[in-house]
């Protein structure tokens, strides 16, 4: 297993890129700790095959280095780097049997026939194919091919790092929550470093310790799921995680108070003036209506999901949700909104600002 480093990494496709537009990974640092589950998270063509593909070395990056425990392998093959990577669709051997398809890391490796026969059949038990070893991977379903991908991804114990890219995407929705739940497993029993890229935030949020978000080519945060729900360091990750996303309405920040449509909010702290696009930031979990004080909303619409209410309302052409627990009055027309002050965060040019007077938030 290793700590894999990215140091100042960059990708472009082109061969002579010029501006920050040819390139699809933007600069990136940032450190995978050994024994780490994570998850890559991001809308689709914002990096993430990219990343990992330079990972595993299936790809050189234009700029800056990949580090193994410490040892430069940027130009090292694949097969140096040993790493298993499963891709979204199925790679396996059409003409070997399920058997020999899970052997074959194994056997690449010169394991004993013995232990091949053992670790095969426990991966078997858990992609659930234990009974189906004797059959040739020709004529099994989509379905099927792909468990088989992910048992080979499983089957070597000595691998530096186990990359997986959107690999449940062609499996069935029933069977997608148990996969999970066993590679969640396997990471518990083994701790390898695994990272799983998706760009479903619930898959992203169940499987992994901690989350990578990217937009645009760029690592915007990496977090534990609920670092990533209380303090979005982009506007991106809070549109992106939650359901409906944070609320980001455009402010003007002065100390302790932000302007919204003309109307003050105030906030837990302080901050130094700003420059650039101001916005502040508020989850719909932390919004609440008052008959008096807040901020002047329209609501368009009430929507009864289970435990709780979505309120979709309006301040000045925004849109903006509050998410009410079961039992809450709905909001009474002319009512306003209350933006809980400690949960507030204050963004500009769409990244978090930290307040003057930390120690008060
Ligand atoms: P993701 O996996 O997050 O969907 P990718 O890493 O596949 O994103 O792609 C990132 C960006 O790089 C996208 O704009 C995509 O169009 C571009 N891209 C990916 N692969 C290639 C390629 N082989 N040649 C040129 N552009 C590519
Ligand atoms: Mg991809």
């Amino acid at each position: 297993m290793a700590r894999i480093v990215l140091s100042n990494l960059a990708h472009s496709y082109l061969p002579n890129p010029v501006g920050e537009d040819d390139y699809a990974l933007k600069t990136i640092d940032l450190t995978w700790e050994d024994g780490g589950a994570y998850a890559l998270l991001g809308a689709s063509g914002c990096g993430k095959s990219t990343l990992l593909n330079i990972i595993s070395g299936l790809m050189r990056p234009s700029r800056g280095k990949v580090l193994f425990d410490g040892r430069d392998v940027t130009d090292a093959p694949t097969t140096e780097r040993n790493i298993a990577q499963v891709f979204q669709f199925p790679v396996v051997y059409d003409t070997m049997t399920v058997r020999d398809n899970l052997a074959f890391p194994l056997r690449n490796r010169g394991m004993d026939a013995a232990y091949i026969r053992d670790r095969v059949q426990k991966i078997a038990g858990m992609i659930d194919m234990a009974d189906q070893l004797g059959r040739k991977a020709r004529g099994l379903t989509a379905d099927e091919k792909q468990k088989i991908s992910l048992g080979r991804g499983m089957v070597r114990e000595d691998v530096n790092a186990i990359l997986f890219d959107e690999p449940l995407t062609v499996i069935d929705p029933h069977l997608k929550w148990e996969l999970r739940t066993q590679l969640k497993q396997l990471h518990r029993q083994f701790g390898h470093t695994m990272i799983y890229v998706t760009h479903d935030q619930t898959e992203a949020l169940t499987f992994a310790d901690r989350v990578v978000v990217m937009h645009d080519g760029r690592v915007v945060q990496l977090g534990t799921p609920e670092e990533l729900f209380e303090r979005p360091a982009h506007t991106f990750v809070g549109y992106f995680i939650g359901s409906p996303g944070m609320n980001v309405l455009d402010a003007r920040v002065e100390g302790r108070i932000a302007h919204v449509a003309g109307h003050a909010v105030p906030l837990a702290a302080a901050y130094a003036n700003l420059t650039g696009r101001v916005q502040i930031g508020i989850r719909p979990e932390y919004v609440r209506f008052d008959g008096s004080a807040g901020v002047p909303a329209t609501v368009k619409r009430i929507e009864d999901v289970g435990r709780h209410r979505i309120v979709r309302a309006d301040i000045a052409g925004t849109a903006v949700n509050a998410v009410l627990p079961e039992g809450t009055d709905v909001p009474s027309p002319g009512d306003r909104m209350v933006f809980a002050p400690e949960q507030i965060g204050v963004y500009a040019d769409d990244w978090r600002v930290a307040p003057v007077d930390r120690e008060t938030v």
